[in-house]
Formats: structure tokens, sequence, C-alpha cells
């Protein structure tokens, strides 16, 4: 049988990067960002990998609930915090932290009555116009939530940058400075940065840093490898050659025939397709590692297969590994290669998919 289509997550590596982004973070305590299952890593396991860490941070009330009922006892915020009375009780239960990023949540918050005070993360727009209260209305709030007896005092203040990971934008500055302005005489901790920020925005490190991307070795700045900065792949994906054939100078390879042989050369079929999320936008000349040989993706990405030109590599056979992206190959390079962001890469592998998860050693 060959090697079927796998992912390794290496919380070795993972480990690794949270120390970076530790280190990086010169004092700040580290939110781990592990919403969406952790990126696509495994929401558990990476949360035992990550003992170390202060917080972490997901999106939604149903992941955090699963981490507390998996015995995790740390900070945890939700990022989009509640929605109703029913959910506020279930934070105040569940000992959760909530952003707070919307009036109606200010006005839900203030109108009832909570066994216990809740933590609260006023989060606060300064560009991105996603969530987030204005930066005028951002005195009357603090002033409700010190009032209202129901917040546990003082609260955190928040923002998210939109445009970190682009050095040469100056809207980074401006999205600081008007956050600066917004709190200026309020007490509670500060959280702007993420990886990005963290990384490349020395200012946006404050009481707490919140990094995603970089904890499973992405590259946060469009252009420039994670390798730069020490950070090493979690996610490893690896298929394996299912054919071999040889092709003549004019024959089309895949649907549409969209790749056309300029000479005769050999094509490996590998078992891997956009049903196991692999990209179908990658484009001809995509990177695919055969037996640790580069070779171009040739023709479209299907459901379950992909054509890799391997006319320049030496003694490819049926059954040899193929890597899609991860050790040895930068997932980065495949993104960019796919008009995707490693982000969406990592979300996007299927449940068919075996997944192996490595490093972690009991004890840890
Ligand atoms: C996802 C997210 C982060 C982490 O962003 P990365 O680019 O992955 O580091 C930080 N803050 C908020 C509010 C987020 O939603």
């Amino acid at each position: 049988m060959f090697n079927e289509t796998h992912v390794t997550i290496d919380l070795a590596a993972l480990q690794h990067n949270a120390s970076i982004a530790k280190r990086s973070a010169s004092g700040s305590k580290v939110m781990a960002m592990i919403k969406a299952d952790a990126y696509g890593h495994g929401l558990l396991p990476v949360a035992k990998a990550l003992q170390h860490v202060d917080g972490f941070a997901v999106a939604r009330l149903s992941e955090a609930l699963v981490l507390r009922e998996a015995g995790f006892n740390k900070t945890i915020l939700v990022l989009t915090g509640f929605s109703c009375a029913e959910e506020l009780e279930c934070f105040v239960l569940h000992d959760l932290d909530a952003v707070v990023h919307s009036e109606y949540q200010v006005s839900r918050l203030t109108q009832s009555s909570l066994q216990s005070p809740l933590s609260v993360w006023l989060k606060i727009n300064t560009g991105m116009n996603r969530l987030g209260v204005n930066s005028p209305d951002v005195m009357r709030i603090s002033d409700a939530l010190q009032l209202s007896g129901n917040v546990r005092l003082p609260f955190k203040l928040m923002t998210h940058l939109a445009c970190a990971d682009d050095m040469n934008r100056t809207v980074t500055e401006e999205q600081i400075e008007l956050f600066d302005e917004s709190v200026k005489g309020l007490a509670g901790e500060q959280s702007i940065a993420n990886s990005a920020g963290l990384l490349g925005w020395q200012y946006s490190q404050r009481h707490w840093v919140r990094p995603g991307i970089m904890l499973y070795g992405g590259c946060p700045f469009a252009g420039k490898p994670a390798a730069d900065y020490d950070l090493k792949p979690v996610m490893t994906l690896k298929s394996s050659v299912i054919s071999l054939r040889t092709v003549s100078k004019g024959d089309c390879v895949g649907y549409g025939g969209s790749w056309t042989a300029q000479r005769t050369s050999l094509i490996a079929t590998v078992g891997i397709g956009y049903g196991d999320g692999y990209p179908r936008h990658a484009v001809t000349g995509t990177p695919v590692l055969i037996g640790g040989q580069k070779a171009p993706l040739v023709g479209r990405v299907s459901m379950d297969s992909i054509s890799i030109d391997v006319s320049q590599c030496e003694g490819v056979a049926v059954g040899d590994v193929a890597t899609l992206w991860g050790d040895g190959l930068p997932i980065d390079e495949i993104a960019e290669k796919s008009d995707a962001i490693s982000y969406e890469l990592m979300c996007g592998i299927t449940e068919r998919v075996t997944r192996i998860v490595k490093g972690l050693s009991d004890g840890e």
C-alpha cells in the first residue's frame, strides 16, 4: 500500500515557534490564537502543547467550551464575545473572557444581573472597521462598564491591526496612535499586536500580544521567508506518486487540456487534490517535493489528484512520497502560487486526510 495522503502536526515545532513569540515579545504576556481548530492544526493537541503561554483566544463560545471541558483552566478569550443573556451567563459560569466590540453587547451586559463580574476586553475600532466600538464612544462606554457592577475592573483594552503585514504602510502607526488617544486615562491592560505587529511593529507590543500564524510557522509578511524569523513549519502535508507516464511533445495534461508538453515529458500523478484541501487555484509551476527534489505542478488541480512534471528529477518511482507543503517546502510559497494565504491553506485540510500528531511527550 502507498503512503496515504496525510498531514503531520509537529508539536515540537509549535513549541519552538511559541518560544520565539515569547522572546520577541520582550515581557508581554502571550495570548495564543487557536481559533478555527488552531488554524486547522487541531484545537486540543495544540492547546496541550502550549501549556506555557499566558492565555488562549478562540473566535466562538463553542470553541472555548471545548477547551474548558477538556480541563484547560487558563485565561480563554472569546473574540466575538456574547450575543445574548444566556451566553453571558455561560461566560460567567465557565470563567471565560469576552471581547466587547459593539454597543448591543454593552447594553446586554449593563442590563443583566450576573452572579459574578465578567472579564471584558473592550475592542476599539481604529481603522479595521470590522469589530470594535468607535473612538469617540470609548469614554461613554467605559463609564457604563465601570458603573455596571457586572464587569471585573479594570477591564482590558484592545484593537486589531489591518495592515501590519505590510511594513511600508503608515496606517499601522495611525491605528496605534488612535488607540492610544482613545484609551487615555483608562487603567486596563492593553493588547494590539497580532504576529505581524509582534515581529514588525515593536511599539504595538503592550501587556498582551496575540500571535497566531507565526505559532504555526507561517510568515506574517508577504514575500518574506518564515525562516528569516527562525519559525518552523508545524503542518506538513504529504501524499505519494500513484502513476507515472511519458507524454509526447504536444500532448495535454488534465482537465481542459490547459498544459501542453513542449517536449517529451515524464508526468507523475500524485494522489491529492482539492478534495483534500490542496488549493484548486495552484498554478502550473507550483513546486512539489518528490523524493526530496522540487518539481513543478502542471495543468489543473483535480479533486483527487495533481500532475507533476518530473522530467528533471532523478529516479522517480510509483510510491514515492510527495510533500505538498511543510517540512522542506514553505507553505507561504504554495499560498503565493495559488492566490491564497497560508492561513487559508492550513484551515482547509479536509476530513478524509489522515492526521498524525507528533512531538508531544507525556507530562508536557
Ligand atoms: C486571528 C487574530 C489574531 C492573530 O493574527 P495572526 O495574523 O494569525 O497573528 C490576532 N488578533 C485577532 C483579533 C485575531 O482575530
